[in-house]
């Protein structure tokens, strides 16, 4: 579906990706971890036409892409949710979603997804006509995600979503990343939270540096002995118990994200693990 070859991008001397390649597959969650820096914004921001290609394509849906204007890879389906939320802080709630539907014209359609966001963002609904710079910032990063949502794309770029947020709140966006996935949009995760992201995504990249040095199905990656610890510093060393018990931690996690288990969006996931 989306698919990225030998990507380069610099700021001016400094270059911040080194020829990567990556795919998104329709319909999964591919994630792609790394600390501070590594680069993962930069290819989200590369993605939906915000900064240069240097070197390399970008292909969707079979067309090139590459250096594309933004708003026309938001009209062939490619949204991105920036970090930092950067939503409309002086107009509601209901006009931020506004603003991300301003593409579309189905009226009954559109009012259609009004009704599913609030449907899934209750709190969002309780506060419609609230100026959403008064939200929390929880609140704030789900009306980023909801109008996101709103320009129906294809594909749902993420960056760093959980930046900030109570555990609780990070469990309430992963639920909703996976419930994006059964309703066939694919998520592109950008995530310092690779233990959570890696339990929730089909596929994941490790971006280091500027280079992607991992890549593969999330659960080998979190069930290959040694490669979480080295990779994404997640547990001890190999054998080390509480690496073992980490472990489990994310599938158990991974398990109750993806449907098997009782999920409430009161925290559950995280009281369910240890039993
Ligand atoms: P973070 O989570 O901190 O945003 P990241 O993995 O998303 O990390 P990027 O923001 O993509 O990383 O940054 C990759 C590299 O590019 C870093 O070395 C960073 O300093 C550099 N960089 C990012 N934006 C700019 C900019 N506007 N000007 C110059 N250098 C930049």
């Amino acid at each position: 579906m989306l698919e990225i070859q030998e990507l380069e991008v610099a700021y001016g001397s400094i270059t911040a990706l080194h020829r990567i390649s990556l795919f998104v597959a329709a319909g999964k969650i591919i994630t792609l971890v790394g600390s501070n820096g590594a680069g993962k914004s930069t290819t989200l921001r590369a993605i939906s036409g915000l900064i240069r290609a240097r070197h390399g394509k970008i292909i969707f849906e079979g067309e090139e892409i590459t250096n594309r204007a933004p708003h026309r890879i938001v009209g062939m389906g490619i949204t991105q949710v920036p970090e930092g939320r950067m939503i409309f802080s002086n107009l509601t709630v209901l006009e931020n979603l506004q603003m991300g539907a301003y593409r579309r014209r189905e009226r009954e359609e559109i009012k259609r997804d009004y009704d599913y966001m609030f449907a899934f963002f209750p709190r969002l609904k309780e506060r419609e006509k609230q100026v959403a710079g008064t939200l929390s910032g929880g609140e704030q990063q789900m009306l980023a995600i909801a109008r996101g949502l709103m320009a129906r794309p294809k594909i749902l770029a993420l960056d760093e979503p959980s930046l900030g947020l109570s555990p609780t709140l990070v469990s309430e966006i992963f639920r909703l990343v996976t419930a994006l996935r059964s309703r066939g949009i694919a998520v592109l995760l950008s995530e310092q939270n690779a233990r959570q992201s890696l339990a929730i995504a089909d596929r994941a990249y490790v971006l280091e540096n500027g280079r992607i040095t991992l890549s593969g199905r999330s659960a080998d990656i979190l069930g290959a002995e040694g490669i979480a610890e080295k990779y994404l510093g997640i547990g001890q060393a190999v054998g080390d118990r509480t690496s073992v018990r980490q472990r489990a931690m994310s599938e158990r996690l991974g398990q109750i994200l993806q449907g098997d288990g009782v999920f409430t969006p009161s925290g559950a996931p995280t009281r369910q693990i240890g039993r």
